[in-house]
């Protein structure tokens, strides 16, 4: 068998986008990666120590290479998938630059065992900082096995910008996840300082997506399909009634490679656009198969968007498509599959197969039952440990000088204005005749010293419940309610790695949570106040808030997950309030140093003092 890799012309080499290939651990789980599936592999193991810190392997059984290919792979411009530019434009492979072993291997200490199956003998070589230090014949079994260490060795500075092995890790998992939902029918392992992070076996999309982002998803995914003669559109798309504020799982990807694409993202949002309440969003796994002409990839080779022909048709095509799914999904009958003006054709592959797609109208909520029921009674009381001390005590008012200025205010910090609560000019005042009215069920109105306070309910509450669990977490002090029947959830992969690192203000908040192995854990205990509400989906979201931050300082990291706390937990709108629930609100609130503004920075309270009054009378 004849080698096949080969240096690229430069006329070839400068017309593709070029840029620096390895950045962390993970580049080099990608590259080497999807350098396996190129090489046919169908089981690829990946282990990494230390968060690739200290070595990242990857061990395939592809194609392998010849004794003159190993060598020549770390060449740069070296590849076996492109002879030419235009050949950039009918891709079938995830490679094409031939630098990323190049690259690699000017940065790191690596080893490469290779052999392919018609060889009797594999060949071993060793390189460092771009240099054959050893190349010698191995007996070795067929594929390939790569193995790096010690990345940025020769370049302390690069090396002491690596980060924390469990943030290192997490980008790990982040790659190897955006391959491992395009190729189920490949075996992957992924073995973090030896013990197993995923092991996935072949099988079918469908069960693959779960294995990888939670056994969770499993009832709660609609498929979706289309067959255009632009593009075929596969995968699946969130129920409505899943949707999530955080850490919705969103994947898009061409020709099986993951991509980002803000606009092609909107189609999808847009369906769900009545469905779903503001500001939830639902989980996607969208695959798009496209003529690779119309696509262009070569963009600089970290980046994950990529350009098409057509994206307008595109994005209708998946817009229309993901409405269908909803709509078959429910099957209800109010929606009008007539209405002619509605419909959108698409071209197709097959003219004997017309496929008609059928928006749903956009005025048709199928869900509205469920989004406007209000939520169960809310257990007041017991969100307010302390509420019994507090009883006996007048509301403090704070005097409000000149008017409140629309500009949020610099923060540094959310958390600036906890505890000096008695810094401020307050007056108390003995008012037992206060009134309060609940306007529209979203505004609590009430006399105060200085005029006619207008307070946001949910936003007050956002504010008192975030320094109630800032302060749990501070001191460490629980306010967990047992659970009767302790309920089995699930974490993926990437969830449990941050539940550990922030396992102890988890526990702060109130959720008792015992491993039981393979992503499930029992859950024993939940936040007190919490009852009847949705404390798994609440769970992922402070687990989505706390690896959003993954790169903040810590104390972001916990002000981040108090505020996603409080609003997941505060009062919402249309929901009314007794008397004494806004007199606890009100009163809360105005022993608060800047009880006017939520922690990022939303106005809580507008106060129409005598004069403002006086203005609407002129
Ligand atoms: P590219 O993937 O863009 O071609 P790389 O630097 O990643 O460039 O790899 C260079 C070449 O080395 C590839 O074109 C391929 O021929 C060979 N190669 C790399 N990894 C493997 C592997 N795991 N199995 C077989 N061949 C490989
Ligand atoms: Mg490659």
């Amino acid at each position: 068998m004849s080698d096949i890799i080969h240096l690229l012309p430069d006329s070839v080499a400068n017309q593709i986008a070029a840029g620096e290939v390895v950045q962390r651990p993970a580049s080099i789980v990608k590259e080497m990666v999807e350098n396996s599936i190129d090489a046919g592999a169908d089981d690829i193991e990946v282990r990494a120590i230390d968060g690739g810190k200290n070595c990242v392997q990857v061990i395939d059984n592809g194609c392998g290479m010849s004794e003159t290919d190993a060598r020549m792979a770390f060449e740069r411009h070296a590849t076996s998938k492109i002879k030419d530019a235009k050949d950039i434009y009918q891709l079938t492979t995830m490679g094409f630059r031939g630098e990323a072993l190049a690259s690699i291997a000017a940065v790191a200490q690596v080893e490469l065992t290779t052999r392919r199956p018609d060889d009797e003998i594999g060949t071993f070589i060793q390189i460092e900082g771009a240099k054959v230090t050893d190349q010698k014949p191995v007996a070795c079994p067929v594929g390939t096995n790569f193995s790096v260490r010690n990345l940025f060795y020769n370049i302390p500075v690069r090396r002491k910008f690596l980060k924390k092995t469990q943030t290192e890790l997490n980008n790990i998992i982040q790659d190897f996840e955006r391959i491992a939902l395009v190729y189920p029918d490949v075996k992957m392992r992924l073995f973090h300082n030896d013990v197993p992070v995923f092991t996935l076996d072949r099988t079918n999309l469908k069960t693959r997506i779960l294995e990888v982002c939670g056994k969770k998803m499993e009832n709660a995914l609609l498929p979706v399909e289309a067959e255009t003669s632009i593009v075929n559109v596969s995968g699946f798309v969130g129920k409505p009634e899943h949707a999530k504020k955080k850490g919705a799982r969103q994947f898009f990807f061409v020709n099986g490679r993951f991509m980002k694409h803000p606009y092609f993202h909107s189609a999808v949002e847009r369906a769900f656009d009545d469905i779903v309440q503001g500001g939830e969003h639902v989980d996607y796994f969208i695959y798009l198969d496209i003529d690779p002409q119309n696509l262009d990839v070569n963009v600089h080779p970290t980046k994950t968007e990529i350009k098409f022909e057509n994206e307008q048709i595109i994005w209708q095509i998946i817009n229309a498509c993901v409405r269908e799914a909803i709509g078959k999904f429910n099957a209800v009958p109010s929606i009008d599959f007539n209405r002619s003006s509605d419909d959108i054709y698409i071209p197709v592959m097959n003219p004997s197969k017309e496929v008609k797609m059928t928006r749903t109208p956009s005025s048709f909520n199928p869900f509205d039952k469920t989004h406007t029921e209000k939520p169960s009674t809310y257990n007041w009381e017991s969100l307010y440990p302390d509420s019994q001390q507090d009883d006996g005590g007048e509301p403090k008012e704070v005097v409000v000088r000149g008017a409140l200025s629309n500009q949020v205010p610099e923060q540094t910090s959310l958390w600036n204005d906890g505890e000096g609560m008695h810094d401020v000019d307050v007056n108390l005042e003995s008012d037992e005749n206060r009134k309060y009215i609940n306007v529209n069920e979203r505004y609590i109105v009430t006399t105060l010293k200085s005029g006619l306070g207008i307070v946001d309910q949910h936003r007050a509450h956002v504010k008192i419940l975030f320094h109630e669990y800032m302060e749990r977490m501070r001191t460490g002090q629980t306010m967990s309610q047992g659970m009767l029947f302790p309920e089995i959830i699930h974490l993926s992969t990437s969830e449990e790695q941050t539940f550990l690192q922030i396992e102890a203000d988890i526990k702060a908040l109130g959720f008792e949570l015992t491993p039981l192995g393979n992503g499930a854990f029992s859950m024993n205990g939940i936040p007190s106040g919490m009852e009847g509400r949705d404390y798994d989906k609440l769970l992922h979201s402070l687990l989505w808030v706390a690896e959003e931050n993954k790169n903040s300082m810590m104390q972001d990291v916990k002000e981040n997950m108090a505020l996603a706390m409080a609003q997941h937990s505060a009062v919402g709108y249309g929901q009314k309030l007794s008397d004494d629930e806004m007199k606890h609100i009100i009163k809360r609130l105005m022993t608060m140093t800047n009880p006017f503004r939520t922690p990022d920075g939303k106005v809580i309270v507008h106060i129409l003092e005598q004069n403002d009054f006086d203005k609407l009378f002129k």
